[in-house]
């Protein structure tokens, strides 16, 4: 029996030899994964990561794939997406409790439902509350870090853990390997429809700025400090350059936008010409703030 067949026999979920990945990322792009499967809960999940470390098979965890750019040849290994598992949200004063697979925006819906503040200015980031803390990812000066108590993970040996750790701009001590399952965060009280009046600005002011009508990976590099990266491209008339169907946006210049068949190769090609230019003319170097996940 192969390892399909394995993991096909003992858990629940989605599961599917040979899947595009492109169908899992929000930019739309990436070959098929060798396996892909969506655990329906949490045990499962356990299960199945100590099954493949014991099989000595790579495996890579992700969300709602907002954030990354999988190679054109696909993913050798087993990816695990965890937008099915670890879904539960509970209320229990000024906190909150939320697993890493929930929506951060039904995060921030449920808050405000609950006259709970802290989270707003994420308002219409598009990924799970696992990516996010990944990440520590942030908008309009406010980090996730912000309003969380403790994370809950898995570490790199399988043991349950619970702490505040090690987070910086656009970094945690997550990247190390560990699988969130969720994390407390605490909020301070505000009147409902003035935490509903503010999700909403930050919405429309997404939406002004934002190329939110194309596949994109949100911004592509991490602002260097004290600039805006995207101001920088823009600043050099990169705006609407291309390779293949990937192209800086005309409304921002640190996204990168699919107008169609863009791929992982088209990408990284339209990156390294940026990085390139803003080195010579501007002696910075461009850190990534998307992630490329390798084939192999
Ligand atoms: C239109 C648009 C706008 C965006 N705006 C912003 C923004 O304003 N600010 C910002 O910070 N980001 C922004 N992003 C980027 C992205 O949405 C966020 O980083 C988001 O938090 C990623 O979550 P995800 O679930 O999609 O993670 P994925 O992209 O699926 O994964 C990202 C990383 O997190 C890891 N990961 C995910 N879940 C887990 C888990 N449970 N355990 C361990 N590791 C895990 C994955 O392994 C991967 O390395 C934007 C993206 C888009 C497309």
């Amino acid at each position: 029996m192969d390892i399909y067949d394995t993991i096909c026999k003992r858990i629940e979920g989605f599961m599917k030899r040979d899947e595009l990945l492109k169908e899992h990322t929000y930019i739309r792009i990436g070959g098929p994964a060798d396996i892909l499967v969506i655990p329906e809960n949490v045990e499962d999940l356990r299960w199945l990561v100590a099954f493949l470390k014991k099989k000595k098979v790579r495996c890579f965890v992700m969300g709602n794939g907002t954030n990354l750019i999988f190679s054109d040849k696909g993913f050798r290994g087993v990816v695990i997406k965890t937008n099915k598992c670890f879904n539960e949200i509970r209320v229990a004063e000024n906190k909150i409790f939320a697993g890493s697979g929930v929506d951060l925006m039904n995060l921030i819906l449920k808050s405000a439902e609950s006259g709970l503040s802290c989270l707003e200015p994420l308002a219409g980031i598009p990924g799970t509350v696992g990516g996010a803390i990944w990440m520590n990812a942030g908008a309009f000066e406010k980090e996730i870090k912000d309003c969380i108590e403790e994370v809950h993970y898995i570490d790199r040996n399988g043991e349950d853990k619970e702490e505040k750790m090690g987070f910086s701009y656009r970094e945690s001590a997550f990247k190390k390997g560990d699988i969130i399952i969720g994390a407390n965060f605490i909020f301070q009280r505000r009147e409902r429809p003035v935490i509903v009046k503010e999700i909403e600005e930050i919405k429309r002011k997404r939406e002004e700025k934002q190329p939110l009508d194309f596949p994109s990976a949100g911004s592509v590099f991490k602002n260097p400090d004290n600039k805006f990266a995207g101001e920088i491209i823009e600043r050099f008339g990169m705006k609407t350059m291309r390779v293949g169907d990937a192209e800086v946006s005309s409304k921002h210049g640190n996204f990168i936008i699919n107008r169609g068949n863009a791929t992982s190769c088209d990408v990284r090609r339209l990156i390294q010409k940026i990085r390139d230019k803003i080195r010579k003319e501007e002696g910075i170097e461009f850190e990534l703030e998307v992630e490329f996940v390798d084939e192999k």
